[in-house]
């Protein structure tokens, strides 16, 4: 069995499998679903994240356009571009790379965004549903990381998953959907005691802390399946996640790797929102 979980071949087979195809049906009634991106200052990492989402629109033949705007844009202008872009039909997907400079509230942003063009699955209401267990556009790092996980063979139901990391763009909406497929979930923060004895009965272990190579070979339960969602740029210039990734492997069933692990599957996820939407806005129209 392959030890090495890759997100990025996974998202490249589901492309040609499933994107490429809806595309097709959507482009044959005249429909090209379309993303926006809001892009605020010139954040280097940002820019690089719009590339990848740019790069792979094209590959499954959507729309894909960057707004840029100078870092010290108001607040009111960019609440009213997203209005804007709420109300233009040609419009499916509307995204605001995120982080945004200080003086803009994200919280402002999410309220305005239309639940219907929230590709990010980030609005109170996209959340909310997902609270519910409604069907609803899923954020895409949650949504690419359980993809990835069943594409490789995993059945969630009925599993021991145990979540570091409780963020609202991570953590927090990866153990609903992991709940809502019916494992046992546990969630572990900074807050949490002993953290390493409390990973040891994870049969899947997904990391999202935030910090280099934070977990060791000794803190990953034998056996199990781990992702890694960190990303972070050594001082040499690699990239590497949140685990120490060559003691890890060395127990583990099956990992994800940094880089080729949850970055594609997250972006795969995006830009199966944005045909999701535009899906949704034709069912509604009929
Ligand atoms: P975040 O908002 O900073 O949240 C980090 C979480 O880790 C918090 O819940 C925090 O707990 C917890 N934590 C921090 N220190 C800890 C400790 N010592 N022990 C246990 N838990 C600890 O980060 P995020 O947005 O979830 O992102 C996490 C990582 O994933 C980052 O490296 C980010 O770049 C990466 N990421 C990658 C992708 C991708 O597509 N590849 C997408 C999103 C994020 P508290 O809540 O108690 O503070």
């Amino acid at each position: 069995m392959k030890k090495i979980i890759s997100g990025k071949t996974i998202a490249e087979n589901l492309i040609e499998k499933e994107l490429i195809p809806r595309v097709g049906k959507l482009r044959k009634k005249n429909i090209i679903p379309k993303l926006v991106v809001i892009l605020i200052g010139d954040n280097p990492a940002s820019a690089s994240y719009v590339r990848q989402k740019e790069i792979f629109a094209k590959k499954v033949n959507i729309l894909s356009e960057v707004k840029k705007f100078d870092k010290n844009i108001s607040e009111q202008k960019i609440l009213s571009e997203i209005k804007k872009l709420n109300n233009d039909d040609s419009v499916h997907g509307i995204i605001v790379q995120l982080p945004v400079p200080e003086h803009i509230s994200v919280k402002k942003i999410l309220y305005t965004i239309d639940p219907k063009k929230d590709v990010d699955g980030f609005t109170p209401i996209n959340l909310g549903k997902l609270f519910l267990n409604e069907k609803t556009l899923v954020c895409c790092t949650p949504k690419g990381i359980i993809r990835m996980l069943e594409e490789s063979g995993e059945n969630l139901q009925g599993k021991k998953i145990t979540i570091v990391g409780r963020s609202n763009v991570v953590g927090k909406p990866v153990a609903l959907l992991a709940l809502n497929k019916n494992a046992t979930v546990k969630i572990c923060h900074s807050k949490t005691k002993n953290l390493s004895a409390e990973l040891q009965d994870a049969e899947i272990l997904i990391v999202a802390v935030g910090s280099p190579e934070f977990l060791a070979g000794k803190d990953i339960p034998k056996n199990s399946v781990v992702i890694d969602v960190g990303i972070h740029r050594k001082n040499n210039g690699k990239l590497c996640g949140d685990i120490k990734f060559d003691e890890a492997i060395k127990k583990v069933k099956k990992i994800s790797p940094v880089p080729g692990g949850v970055g594609p599957m997250t972006v795969f996820s995006l830009i199966e929102n944005v045909i999701e939407a535009a899906e949704n806005k034709y069912l509604a129209c009929l």
